[in-house]
């Protein structure tokens, strides 16, 4: 395989020949070891005294032998994740269009609040007494997403949109057993996104896909057919994941409570659509919350993801614990099933702690700093943002499903037929351009999917810019210049993987390029 220091661009106009330096280092992008491979025995970041005896204190149970850390200075340890960190493309560092995952800015002043000692310091296990202004905080956010929503209630404390679907799910299959129904099939549009008919599955139903129309929209007339006594429940994505909006939803949801099954709307896509449209007066029944996603809380390692769940009011009773509830002094975590918490219904605990304060502290600051208005502004940009991607690209790239889109535009491969080149070679090409690529073959509806969301975060001159970039990798590639494409990225710290052999022959050692020139 290549090195990271090969930077030929074999076929490119004016290529030179390899540059490759002796130290593996690009310029000032330097290589090094695994952090096990600089290990040198007893070498230590700081001087501890000699432990004192403790043998007999721990009864037996003491460790008989190294536990296998690495021997490093502190600089070294400060060297190896800084150098990491600049390998490590983030949001912080340039536009970063994956469809579908929402990367928009997260606003150092959310950053500033979730460190306040009051809220970073607070332990999980401290008696819920102890913490009423935290408790107030959930509170208040969870009113916010309330309003937003139309909903009646909301469940705070599932740790991520997934997490939020196997609630939601969990809510609709307790509802069904009470009511002694026995549904065993869940249907999930072909579009959807993966972790919906792995939720499904998870709570023990059958899916059942329901097709596409021509529009990029479920077909109404297919999911009405399909509708009979055995139908659990739908779960659907609006804004759906080809960024369009299920323009006939009111219709679904009617025919969906006909068939006595219920409505969850994955709500990952909310962002396109606060402060607009609130999904309960649409009639679903259940919706996850991706607080990383609409409301700017970091994720994609940047941190944990936080996923409530709004719930109509006959799914409420059966929330899980601890739920936080509403009492004559304020806010309370119902922690037991109760009657007189209105928990008693409550399918149980699924997470040993109420979520995730942190996600809560930025969330909520995220919508207090926008206000009502702000936060439409921000669905409204975002929307105005794709829209200008797609007006701008239309010509040049191709579409499945022509028209406006809402937070995200959605092109297919049919623009690359006959020059060589596939979704993944355009994709890696955008990094050599700077930028990282959108998410590609996603969803399945569509040949060679390429899905981009640019968020309200970015401004003119950077969407520019990217436009730019695209339309330029588009005329190379209808230029025949498939070598710029064939083994891109050329200019990234890594390769091109071969994946076949990243997964059959993992190669987890790096090894100087003098070293490898020499056992070849
Ligand atoms: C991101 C996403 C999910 C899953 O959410 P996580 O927070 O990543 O678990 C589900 N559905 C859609 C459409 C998404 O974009």
């Amino acid at each position: 395989m290549s090195h990271a220091s090969d930077l030929s661009r074999p076929g490119a106009a004016g290529a030179a020949a390899p540059i490759t330096t002796n130290s593996g280092h690009r310029g000032l992008d330097l290589e090094e070891p695994l952090i096990f491979e600089q290990d040198a025995p007893g070498r230590c970041g700081v001087d501890l005294p000699e432990p004192p005896e403790l043998a007999g204190r721990l009864g037996g149970l003491e460790r008989q032998a190294p536990i296998g850390l690495p021997g490093l200075t502190e600089p070294q340890v400060v060297r190896h994740f800084v150098r990491l960190s600049r390998n490590n493309f983030a949001i912080d560092a340039g536009l970063y269009p994956l469809g579908s995952c929402t990367m928009k800015h997260n606003p150092r002043l959310n950053e500033k609040l979730a460190r306040l000692p009051g809220f970073a310091d607070l332990h999980p296990l401290q008696p819920a007494e102890t913490v009423p202004g935290a408790l107030q905080l959930i509170d208040e956010l969870a009113q916010w997403l309330i309003a937003l929503t139309g909903m009646p209630a909301v469940a705070m404390s599932p740790a991520a949109g997934a997490h939020g679907e196997l609630c939601g799910l969990m809510c609709i299959r307790a509802a069904l057993e009470a009511a002694g129904d026995a549904r065993e099939v869940v249907l999930v549009p072909e579009s959807a996104h993966g972790t919906n008919p792995a939720t499904a599955a998870v709570c023990g139903y059958r899916i059942e896909e329901i097709p596409a129309d021509g529009r990029g929209r479920v077909d109404l007339a297919a999911l009405t057919e399909r509708l009979d006594p055995t139908v659990a429940a739908i779960m659907l994505t609006n804004p759906n994941t080809c960024g369009l909006f299920e323009t006939d939803i009111v219709e679904i949801a009617e025919a969906v409570h006909q068939a006595g099954a219920y409505f969850y709307c994955d709500g990952a896509n909310f962002n396109a659509i606060v402060g607009r449209v609130r999904p309960g007066d649409l009639g679903i029944d259940c919706m996850h919350l991706n607080l990383h996603k609409t409301f700017s809380t970091p994720h994609g390692g940047g941190g944990p993801g936080s996923g409530p769940v709004v719930l109509s009011a006959a799914l409420a009773p059966f929330a899980p614990l601890p739920m936080l509830v509403r009492g004559p002094d304020g806010p309370r975590l119902a922690e037991h099933a109760t009657e007189a918490d209105g928990t008693a219904a409550s399918f149980g605990r699924m997470k040993a702690f109420h979520g995730q304060m942190g996600m809560f502290v930025r969330a909520l600051a995220y919508i207090l700093s926008h206000g009502g208005d702000g936060l439409r502004q921000a669905a409204e940009d975002a929307v105005l943002n794709a829209n200008y991607v797609l007006a701008e690209l239309q010509d040049q790239m191709s579409l499945s499903f022509p028209g406006p889109c809402m937070h995200e535009v959605l092109f297919d491969d049919g623009f690359l037929k006959d020059t060589g080149v596939s979704t993944l070679d355009f994709a890696k090409a955008m990094i050599d351009e700077g930028f990282h690529p959108m998410t590609m073959y996603f969803p399945l509806v569509v040949h060679g999917a390429m899905l981009i969301e640019p968020t309200e975060s970015e401004s003119k001159a950077s969407i520019d810019q990217f436009i730019a970039s695209l339309r330029h990798l588009v005329e190379r590639a209808k230029a025949g210049d498939a070598a710029l494409f064939a083994g891109a990225p050329y200019l990234a710290p890594r390769r091109r993987l071969d994946e076949t052999q990243a997964a059959r022959k993992p190669v987890l050692r790096w090894t100087p390029p003098a070293e490898e020139a020499a056992a070849e």
